[in-house]
């Protein structure tokens, strides 16, 4: 019997829009580790749990709702797919494409993706349209593509997208025995929020959890349309994964927030980049910038005595520190430069 985790789609299928029919389309997605984050418990007097995402096939949480919507896509008969991408969706689109052997086309805001995700879109085939405007132009784009054109939108406005993303929740609860009362992530297109409401709510409704937790969800500053009730139209922030001024899910965001009894607010870069740098540092999790949004909301509610003590608490990281580097490297130290000798390393290293 194979003890490896067979990718959320097999592991959840009762839960998902799948039958005998559904050729399963899978990288082994799904089954993150959910790690307990000893010293933000610590600073933070709760415990708090940290679900790593960018331990997902092409690094980020997407792949979750990509396996589900390339196995539909398929199952449908398409032979090529389309999304708009701040990065990780099209990463993750141009990888599961491969995968079902069909062709793909990604949609990106010229000159604002991080390397790495790039580098995954063109290794994996996509063909890739540098669209001279942002996200928000990209998804009007892909969504006048898909309705005129035989491609298929594999966004988060495709229901297949957030049916696999709600499987985050589930693995949650599987994992602590129990929902936490809170649960934090940052918030994009509003996709991954919506989703995991509806994955907390579906294991409440079958009693798989006796409570919901809050969801608290964090914008960047730049680009906070939803706490600032209006459309950013140029919006601005370092975390370019939730760089989005008109997010696809804005209402099942409020809806999540308000039925939970939580809240969306927005964090600063600069906060970002000090939450970004505590994970790393201080709970050895390498994370893009916007995955950090989540944690540095805690610290600004924790600032502004908003934040209760005693409490579990889930923070999703939502992607890889490898795709965007350089935020690792800026401002860091130089290496030391040394010649190949024990007792020169021994000196730089201060033990002598
Ligand atoms: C897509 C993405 C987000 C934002 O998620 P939404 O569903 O768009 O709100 C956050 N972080 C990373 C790393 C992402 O790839």
């Amino acid at each position: 019997m194979s003890k490896q985790w067979q990718g959320l789609i097999k592991e959840y299928a009762e839960f998902l829009p799948v039958s005998d029919k559904t050729p399963i389309v899978s990288l082994g997605e799904g089954g993150t580790p959910l790690v307990y984050a000893c010293k933000l418990s610590d600073a933070l007097k709760n415990q708090v749990w940290l679900k790593v995402e960018g331990m997902n096939p092409t690094g980020s949480f997407k792949d979750r709702g990509m396996t589900v919507a390339i196995s539909k896509a398929a199952e449908a008969g398409a032979k090529a797919v389309i999304c708009a991408s701040t990065g990780n969706t099209s990463a993750s689109a141009s990888a599961y494409a491969i995968k079902a052997g069909m062709k793909s086309a990604v949609l990106v805001p010229d000159g604002k993706i991080a390397m790495g995700k790039l580098a995954q879109a063109v290794v994996h085939g996509a063909t890739l349209l540098q669209v001279a405007g942002n996200f928000d132009d990209c998804l009007v784009l892909a969504q006048e593509l898909s309705e005129n054109y035989p491609v298929s939108l594999v966004n988060s406005v495709n229901p297949d997208r957030i049916e696999g993303q709600k499987t985050a929740a589930f693995e949650v609860v599987d994992v602590i025995g129990e929902a936490p009362d809170i649960h934090v992530l940052p918030v994009g297109n509003a996709g991954n929020i919506t989703a995991y409401w509806a994955g907390y709510r579906e294991y409440f409704d079958k009693s798989f959890a006796k409570q919901k937790p809050a969801m608290w969800g964090f914008q960047a500053a730049g680009a906070a349309p939803i706490v600032d009730g209006a459309k950013v139209d140029n919006p601005e922030t370092i975390a370019t994964a939730i760089r989005i001024g008109n997010p696809a899910s804005w209402k099942q965001a409020i809806a999540a927030r308000d039925e939970s009894g939580g809240l969306i607010d927005k964090v600063t870069d600069d906060e970002i980049l000090a939450a970004y740098h505590y994970l790393a540092s201080q709970e050895a999790i390498f994370v893009e910038p916007a995955s950090a949004a989540g944690l540095a909301g805690l610290f600004k509610m924790q600032k502004e005595n908003k934040l209760p003590t005693g409490k579990n608490i889930v923070i999703t990281v939502t992607g890889n520190g490898l795709k965007d580097p350089q935020w690792a490297l800026a401002g860091a130290e130089a290496a030391i430069k040394i010649p190949a000798k024990a007792e020169e390393a021994a000196i730089a290293l201060g033990l002598i």
